[in-house]
């Protein structure tokens, strides 16, 4: 299958599971996953009228960046954990960053931010070590740091990566959780669910979903 294809397919995914639930397309935000993958598969995309991207590392963008920067009305999605010494260069180059998990980091972001800069915090709601994000219970208090205290940042939502299942039901309670910590916060935006559980996701409230694999094959390992 090509990309227009596999797009194709995620489209028809995402209509079958957004008439499941009786909610409207327009609601759900396909955020491609393009980590690994040259500049040159963005651009394609692009051409095909995706226009939101998700991406990983802050020098791999970088590396991207001027092969890309030209595309004025795509949006591009900071999803991979971030450290703080690359809070300037990524508040620089994204325009929605959504793993904000401490407030170190969220003071840094909104020292660098030069506008509103939308943001979003990574909740942590499985116990694996690997996986970044904030503990559910210090989730009110990073809340209330990004209103009060970050000007240029403006908190849209909570996303979350539960661990890998086979079975993507057995995502459903990790997305269902994070859809009331969202409620709970007066959240909109909700960014759960990836290539094999994003129908899941969309039953349980995403507002944007985050695709590689199932739009661009298989990633090669770094
Ligand atoms: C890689 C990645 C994705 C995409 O995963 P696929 O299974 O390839 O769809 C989504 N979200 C995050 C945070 C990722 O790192």
């Amino acid at each position: 299958m090509n990309l227009r294809e596999r797009l194709e397919e995620v489209e028809t995914r995402i209509q079958k599971a957004v008439l499941r639930c009786g909610r409207k397309r327009e609601e759900i935000t396909l955020v491609a996953v393009t980590k690994t993958f040259p500049a040159e598969v963005i651009l394609q995309a692009y051409e095909l009228g995706v226009r939101h991207f998700g991406e990983n590392y802050v020098q791999e963008f970088e590396a991207k960046f001027s092969e890309v920067s030209q595309l004025s009305d795509a949006v591009f999605h900071m999803i991979g954990h971030l450290q703080s010494n690359k809070a300037r260069r990524a508040a620089e180059l994204s325009d929605v960053i959504q793993t904000v998990d401490s407030e170190k980091l969220a003071r840094r972001l909104n020292q660098y931010a030069e506008v509103s800069l939308p943001v979003m915090i990574e909740v942590k709601l499985s116990e694996e070590q690997t996986k970044a994000g904030i503990a559910p219970e210090n989730l009110t208090r990073l809340v209330e740091f990004i209103r009060e205290q970050c000007p240029q940042l403006r908190l849209v939502g909570l996303m979350t990566m539960p661990p890998y299942f086979e079975d993507p039901e057995r995502s459903r309670p990790y997305f269902r959780k994070l859809r009331q910590l969202a409620e709970a916060h007066q959240l909109d935006c909700l960014s759960m669910g990836m290539s094999h559980d994003f129908e899941v996701a969309i039953e349980e409230g995403a507002t944007h979903i985050r695709v590689g694999t199932a739009l661009f094959g298989p990633r090669t390992r770094k």
